[in-house]
């Protein structure tokens, strides 16, 4: 087993590392404050090729691997997790719906905009009382004529506000369950369709997190995402991409707070001596360090598989999971490690305590993360989220 990057994804690792600290880190904490980030990063993330990562040159993507998004997705979130969100939701979800249940010819009108990022996207799955079980979803697709008529709402959509393509899963034959579920496209200006209140965040609050609303909107038949009923058994193979974005996005947060931490301990005189000659500090350096390595072996290991075109659902569960909870308790040290320091905005690790919480949350809680795991580990059947 070789865990070391290549060359060029040394040299990627850089590029985005220079990138996020010159354009984004300077920002970070307004944009936080503001809960914004302005359309243009988009724009300079698509002329790096960091909108469509992993999607062929033919629709405009950068061609690159998972292993490769993975290092993406940690190196944004490392200096501003809200637009690393932002920057997975457009790629892993709406894009990858795209690609995986697109025709020809709705890759080359919908996803080629995105991943050169002209275009930004989001996915609604979510609604007010389907969450995890994304089964029970309730916005209807009514076929009439060359139309389909949707109608309901979606909770908790990553840019939802600054979207200009959404892919939308709606219900087309209660019957049939789970697999009475279909997935639409739908354009920013269709008539019926408009962004609802933007929610008021914890953390990754520079991502845009929105209602979508859904009142007669005619969307036409062509603009059905892949088999009609498959929108939630395609849910389900992205999401197994997704979990592995938002576990590099943990490991990111984790990062950073582990460089915020050593830095500070070196630097903060106690009783006469530097923080860091303590014991004490000293151990939590050590499981921080250890716990984001485990954390990066494990996406790592993940992403290998789904690049090798193996069977990897268990492996991206089990990263995220634990790459999230990680996440969470790295940065719950870091904070400890600053002491009242911590707790102040001047800082950054009260920013990356608040920011960690969503992966544990979002593309899957920690507690479906461990029905997934089990459900893999004893053979058991049923369709989770
Ligand atoms: C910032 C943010 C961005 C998001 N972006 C998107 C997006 O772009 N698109 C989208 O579609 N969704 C998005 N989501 C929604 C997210 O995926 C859901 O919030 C998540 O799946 C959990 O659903 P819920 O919030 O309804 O919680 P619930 O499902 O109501 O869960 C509440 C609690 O019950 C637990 N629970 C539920 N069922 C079980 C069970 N069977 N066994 C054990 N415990 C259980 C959960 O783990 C959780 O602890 C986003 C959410 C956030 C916060």
């Amino acid at each position: 087993m070789d865990f070391s990057l290549s060359e060029e994804q040394e040299l990627l690792r850089k590029t985005v590392r220079e990138f996020a600290e010159a354009e984004i880190g300077p920002h970070a904490r307004e944009w936080d404050e503001k809960q914004e980030f302005p359309r243009e990063v988009f724009t300079k993330l698509g002329a790096l090729g960091l909108m469509g990562v992993v999607w062929p040159a033919e629709y405009g993507g950068s061609g690159m691997s998972t292993l490769d998004y993975a290092i993406v997705m940690e190196e944004l979130a490392r200096v501003d997790a809200g637009v690393a969100l932002s920057v997975a939701a457009h790629n892993s979800l709406s894009s990858g719906h795209i690609f995986l249940a697109g025709s020809e010819e709705q890759k080359k009108k919908y996803l080629t905009p995105l991943a050169r990022g002209e275009k930004v996207g989001c996915w609604g799955l979510t609604e007010n009382s389907a969450g995890s079980d994304a089964g029970g979803t309730k916005t209807t697709a009514v076929r009439d004529g060359g139309h389909w008529v949707l109608n309901g709402s979606k909770t908790f959509i990553t840019n939802g506000r600054v979207a200009d393509t959404a892919v939308v899963m709606a219900v087309t034959d209660r019957a049939k369950g789970n697999k009475g579920i279909s997935a639409f496209i739908l354009e920013r200006g269709m008539k019926g369709f408009r962004s609802g209140k933007k929610e008021d965040k914890l953390g990754v609050r520079s991502s845009d997190t929105s209602e979508l609303i859904f009142e007669d909107c005619r969307v036409p038949a062509e603009n059905l995402l892949g088999q009609e009923g498959f929108g939630f058994v395609d849910t389900l193979k992205i999401l197994d991409r997704g979990r592995i974005g938002i576990a590099a996005f943990s490991i990111g947060i984790a990062q950073a707070s582990l460089e915020a931490s050593m830095t500070y301990a070196q630097g903060r005189r106690q009783f006469g001596h530097p923080i860091a000659d303590f014991q004490a500090i000293q151990f939590k350096i050590a499981d921080m360090a250890t716990k984001v390595r485990a954390a990066r072996l494990l996406a790592w290991h993940a992403a290998s598989l789904r690049d090798a075109g193996k069977e990897h659902k268990l492996e991206s569960s089990m990263a995220k999971l634990f790459a999230s909870e990680a996440a969470v308790e790295i940065a719950l040290d870091a904070v400890q490690i600053h002491g009242g320091y911590g707790y102040l905005k001047e800082y950054p690790v009260e920013r990356y305590l608040r920011d960690s919480k969503l992966g544990t949350i979002g593309e899957g809680t920690s507690e479906v993360q461990r029905l997934v795991i089990a459900r893999e580990l004893l053979h058991l059947k049923g369709m989770v989220r």
